[in-house]
């Protein structure tokens, strides 16, 4: 698999594979911090989540976030529990949305505010 570091500007243009030893060899990186990376990527991609949710008694959403990154094949799982979820003011930047959301082990936090 051929990819591109996202880690810093650089962005290093790596390989990554198994080999038929089942180990994973990455070509391309510059640092181990790349290596890492790619090795996510093949094994376990993960990527953060954000979105809005409704806040009853007004119209306007609130900005929501996952804490950290979730698996990539839980992505639609969890764009659909915030589609379906409405929360109550007040939130406030930080305060929990949803706790492990879609059975991640990760909470969705708001990003922004809302009032009553
Ligand atoms: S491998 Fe290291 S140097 Fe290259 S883009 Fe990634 S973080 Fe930057």
């Amino acid at each position: 698999m051929q990819l591109i570091c996202i880690n810093c500007p650089k962005g290093c243009e790596m390989t990554v594979e198994r080999g038929a030893d089942g180990a994973v060899k990455v070509t391309g990186h510059t640092c181990p911090r790349g290596e890492a990376y790619a090795i996510a990527e093949l094994t376990n991609p993960t990527r953060m989540v954000t979105g809005l949710v409704r806040v009853a008694g007004t119209r306007r959403p609130l900005p929501v976030k996952t804490r950290t990154a979730i698996p990539k094949g839980k992505i639609a799982e969890v764009t659909n529990l915030l589609a379906n979820t409405t929360v109550l003011p007040p939130k406030k930047i930080g305060d929990l949305v949803i706790e492990n959301a879609c059975d991640t082990g990760v909470d969705v936090i708001a990003t922004a505010m809302c009032a009553v």
